[in-house]
């Protein structure tokens, strides 16, 4: 065992900020969050920072070999997929430990009415057959994809402002999360919204859009997530995170 545990987490979600916050109190443990760095003004964990991609595996490899990292534990959004086929190859080719920290998904509850699809594309092709008035909550980077639909009216709520390519009957909500039932609700009835897009990120920070699409019948457009890769091991939480960094790394000196 070293002397000091290096840890990397890929970041950008509450877990991994909460795993940081969690880590940065451990004696023996120096931990460096990674952020892409797309978001203009991100919400920082605590502890050490770095900002922007690696340039692929190998660019990955490399930072992890030239920063001595002993483990990675890749917290990005489930909807991250290059990240983290990014960070599977690199461990790799490197022989490091990394563990893939994922929250669960949402699940169906009677008085739902979701509609699963594979993609984004899906969830364009499916809008003009439920309704007009759509809630966009998939991110900014993806109301390209929504642009072509003339027959719908969106409301698209994103932390950062949209790039050029967006639907032409558009209102851009800037706003970040945790969002409450009631904000939902009222949000839902002024734009007299009929349906609402989703990815399935899971989480609690924004599931009260769920709730309230529940409350008042409206049909939810729910994008799967990407499969996992395979053979990696893959915790929920950010006490199974800690738990398996203890078993993985053996607790630290203090
Ligand atoms: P992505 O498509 O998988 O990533 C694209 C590229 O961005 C990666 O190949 C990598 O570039 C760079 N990158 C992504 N996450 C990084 C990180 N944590 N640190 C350093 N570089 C990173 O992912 P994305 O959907 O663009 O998401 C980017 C970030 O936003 C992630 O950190 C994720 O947790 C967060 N986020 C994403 C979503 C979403 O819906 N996708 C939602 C909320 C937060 P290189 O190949 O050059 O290394």
């Amino acid at each position: 065992m070293p002397d000091t545990l290096n840890v990397l987490i890929l970041g950008g979600t509450d877990e991994a900020r909460r795993l940081a916050a969690a880590l940065a109190g451990r004696a023996g443990t120096r931990v460096v969050s990674s952020l892409a760095g797309r978001v203009r003004d991100p919400k920082l964990p605590v502890g050490e920072v770095r900002e922007g991609g690696f340039g692929g595996p190998g660019g990955l490899a490399a930072w992890l070999a030239e920063h001595d990292v002993h483990v990675v534990v890749d917290a990005t959004h489930p909807f991250a997929a290059r990240m983290t086929a990014s960070a599977v190859e690199a461990a790799r080719r490197t022989g490091l430990p990394l563990l893939i920290l994922r929250r669960p998904g949402w699940r169906e509850a009677p008085g739902d009415d979701w509609r699963w699809v594979p993609s984004l594309e899906a969830a364009a092709g499916l809008l003009p057959s439920l309704g007009e008035r759509v809630f966009l909550t998939t991110g900014r980077r993806s109301l390209p994809v929504f642009a072509g639909l003339d027959g719908q009216w969106f409301l698209a709520r994103s932390v950062d402002r949209p790039g050029p390519l967006v639907p032409r009957r558009l209102e851009v909500l800037l706003s970040r999360g945790p969002f409450t039932v009631d904000g939902e609700l009222a949000l839902m009835r002024e734009h007299r919204v009929e349906v609402l897009v989703t990815k399935d990120s899971g989480g609690e920070m924004t599931t009260a859009k769920l709730l309230a699409a529940r409350e008042l019948g409206l049909p939810v457009v729910i994008v799967r997530r990407p499969p996992p890769p395979e053979g990696v091991t893959s915790v929920e939480t950010v006490e199974a995170a800690l738990a398996w960094l203890e078993t993985a790394t053996g607790p630290g000196p203090a």
